[in-house]
């Protein structure tokens, strides 16, 4: 589902990854671990088009994702959605419509928004708290919001950045959990980008650790934890 080709990526002159290859079936939860600044998030950001490769080949469903830079980017992210450490809620939009927002810049109608919305706000167990800012919900509960959202346009593919790294760890297991029974009864794709090797263990069924933006190791998270 995506394929990873002699990925390189640069800043100026600050190379952040070479040579990264690697495959992601459908169905995987896929963890991607390693220090801070070994270029997981900009790989996670190549995947989606947010940041762009300089060489190599990053397929997505077969299709190369450089050829929508210049066409159908916005198409293409329908199919992936994102979450984020600090979740990246809009803060004077209840939940409700925090949640609504992609399906709004899609003009979806209203009746449709309001029937996904709410299946979503079941998915994520916040009905109860729809009408409320993000300002007053707990850590767990506005990442919550931010699956929700990010699940709006029913992607393939979930992307989550460090999102339980700002999470106690009772928490980070409940927003764990939840991932996985995404994974499991939508059969979502879902990559996750960590330096939590707890995190890895929870919930990965294959891992590839990133050290100065090259991949020292990839595989199944059982055969890679037995190694070491
Ligand atoms: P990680 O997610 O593993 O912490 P990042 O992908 O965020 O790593 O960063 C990898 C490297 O790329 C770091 O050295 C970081 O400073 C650099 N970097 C990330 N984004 C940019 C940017 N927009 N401009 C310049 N350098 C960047
Ligand atoms: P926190 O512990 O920070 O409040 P959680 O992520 O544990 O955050 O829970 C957020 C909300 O989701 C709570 O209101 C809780 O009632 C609800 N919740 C927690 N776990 C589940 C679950 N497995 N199914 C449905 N709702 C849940």
């Amino acid at each position: 589902m995506i394929e990873s080709i002699n990925l390189q990526k640069s800043f100026g002159n600050t190379q952040v990854f070479k040579d990264i290859n690697l495959k992601i079936e459908e169905g995987d939860i896929y963890g991607l671990v390693g220090r801070s600044g070994a270029g997981k998030s900009t790989f996670l950001r190549c995947i989606n088009g947010l940041e762009k490769y300089d060489s190599g080949s990053l397929m997505i469903d077969g299709i190369e994702v450089r050829d929508y830079y210049n066409k159908g980017i916005r198409e293409f992210r329908k199919n992936i959605g994102m979450i984020f450490q600090h979740f990246s809620l809009m803060n004077r939009k209840t939940v409700y419509e925090n949640i609504a927002l992609p399906m709004e810049c899609w003009k979806y109608n209203k009746k449709d928004i309001d029937k996904r919305v709410k299946e979503l706000l079941e998915l994520v167990g916040l009905e109860e708290k729809m009408n409320d800012k993000p300002k007053i919900l707990s850590g767990g509960q506005k990442q919550r919001v931010a699956i929700a959202r990010a699940l709006a346009l029913n992607p393939k593919i979930l992307l989550c950045d460090e999102a339980t790294s700002a999470l106690d760890p009772k928490t980070t297991s409940s927003i764990l959990k939840l991932l996985r029974d995404i994974n499991e009864k939508l059969g979502i794709t879902i990559v996750v980008v960590t330096h939590q090797m707890s995190v890895i263990r929870e919930i990965c069924t294959k891992v590839g650790i990133l050290e100065h933006g090259e991949l020292l190791t990839k595989g199944d998270v059982e055969d890679i934890f037995l190694q070491q």
